[in-house]
């Protein structure tokens, strides 16, 4: 088993003074560690037996698509504002100064679907608590919530209301 940790770069004062920054861009770019990362989420996830996952724009899109493809069920992107055709559902959600916005398609996924929510890194727990409330707005039943990294220190689980799975955590 590798050690995945050797594979995250980790980069000071970014993206500004203060910001420790969780890079795996240096994971993705080890063919070995990267399947591993993968090999180990799908161990996690494949037991809930999901329909779908959904997928937080824009590294959480490199995980869930992997990982989907491993399991071979579908994906659901959830997107900044304006960037998905058709209809879409939206929710504001707050950052550390003003909102955002995050969207998703709708109807391409039958309500009642049991999915598994996917980001590189949890957080304050902000962002996927945005998601998981804007799926459940269309009728998607958020089981789980599945990370590469978990910053422990900022307690990101206690904004989520369902199971949270991360691989690798980091208490500073
Ligand atoms: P949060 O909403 O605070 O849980 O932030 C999670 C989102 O911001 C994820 O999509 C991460 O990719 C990104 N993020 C937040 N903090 C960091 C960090 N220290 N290093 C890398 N990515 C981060």
């Amino acid at each position: 088993m590798l050690n995945l940790k050797e594979h995250i770069r980790t980069i000071s004062d970014y993206p500004k003074p203060g910001i420790q920054f969780y890079d795996v861009g240096t994971l993705l770019a080890n063919g070995q560690a990267w399947r591993e990362t993968i090999d180990r989420l799908a161990e996690v996830v494949s037991a809930e037996k999901p329909d779908v996952l959904l997928g937080i724009e824009s590294r959480g899109f490199l995980v869930s698509s992997a990982l989907a493809a491993r399991l071979g069920i579908g994906l659901v992107m959830i997107r900044k504002k304006g960037k998905l055709p058709g209809k879409v559902i939206s929710r504001s959600y707050a950052l550390e100064y003003g909102e955002d916005v995050m969207e998703m398609q709708e109807g391409i996924v039958a309500p009642g679907n049991k999915a598994v929510l996917c980001d590189d890194l949890l957080a304050t727990g902000g962002t996927a608590a945005a998601a998981a409330a804007l799926a459940r707005q269309s009728g998607i039943n958020v089981i789980r919530a599945a990370f590469v990294i978990e910053l422990t220190f900022l307690n990101g689980r206690a904004k989520l209301d369902m199971p949270v799975s991360s691989l690798l955590s980091y208490d500073s």
